[in-house]
């Protein structure tokens, strides 16, 4: 789908007022102007923790939701029940068509390690694409410092890839700063976190990291694959992610 110039241009308007801006600051304004429009997809990573500890606040009514791939963590799918305690807010999960063991039964096995794009296509971004169906545009936790293809990002952006606008309220932030907020407030996070998974996504992709190495440097570890396809930028009439 082709962008409309007027809606790029406030896009772009958008992008420069807020460029600068706090979280919460961009939060309120997403909530303001796409109101029931607008949605956030959490893996519950520290992130997006922080941003549900913001929504509390602001309107815990913005319609979040997990990609349930049926590779997740024990302690992440934890984790959504101790922000639900926390926050009365529930995180809905979106699912396959199929479950683990028709897909791998279905695939001769499991793809992770053999196809491991087609299978986030098929668990991740195929669910998302039927999950923002409706909505105008959605909230993400990307940092700028994650990877190249993030660094590209705007604070408002068109998305090419989910025809939204996606909205990045943590752009700015970094690692440190994400910590400082979850300890100054209490945040819930992942346990693993404090094991050496500073990211976590599907346990047969992710692995604990060393001291020192990239944050990412666990995830798909050992291939050359960076993202599961939600965040990589498409470029498409002078650009979008
Ligand atoms: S992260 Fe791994 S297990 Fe999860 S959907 Fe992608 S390839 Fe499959």
């Amino acid at each position: 789908m082709i962008v409309l110039q007027s809606q790029a241009e406030e896009i772009a308007e958008a992008n420069e007022l807020l460029a600068d801006a706090p979280a919460e600051t961009i939060l309120r304004w997403a909530v303001r102007t796409y109101r029931e429009k607008l949605t956030m997809a959490t893996a519950f990573g520290a992130e997006g923790c922080c941003i549900l500890h913001l929504l509390a606040e602001i309107d815990p009514n913005v319609r979040t939701f997990n990609l349930d791939t049926g590779y997740q963590f024990a302690e992440t799918l934890e984790l959504r029940e101790r922000i639900r305690e926390r926050y009365g807010i529930e995180v809905e999960y979106i699912r396959p068509e199929s479950t683990v063991a028709e897909y791998e039964a279905e695939h001769g096995g499991p793809l992770y390690n053999i196809r491991p794009d087609q299978c986030c296509h098929d668990r991740k971004i195929l669910p998302l694409r039927q999950a923002v169906v409706g909505y105008d545009a959605w909230i993400s936790a990307i940092r700028r410092d994650q990877t190249n293809h993030r660094a590209v990002a705007g604070v408002v952006q068109w998305d090419a890839k989910f025809n939204l606008v996606k909205i990045n309220p943590l752009l700015n932030w970094t690692r440190k700063d994400v910590w400082s907020f979850i300890l100054k407030n209490d945040i819930p996070y992942n346990p693993l976190h404090d094991r050496g998974y500073p990211s976590i996504g599907c346990w047969p992709c992710t692995a604990s990291v060393g001291e020192g190495e990239d944050e990412r440097a666990g995830r798909w570890a050992g291939s050359g694959k960076k993202e599961c396809g939600l965040h990589v930028v498409e470029v498409e009439d002078g650009g979008g992610i």
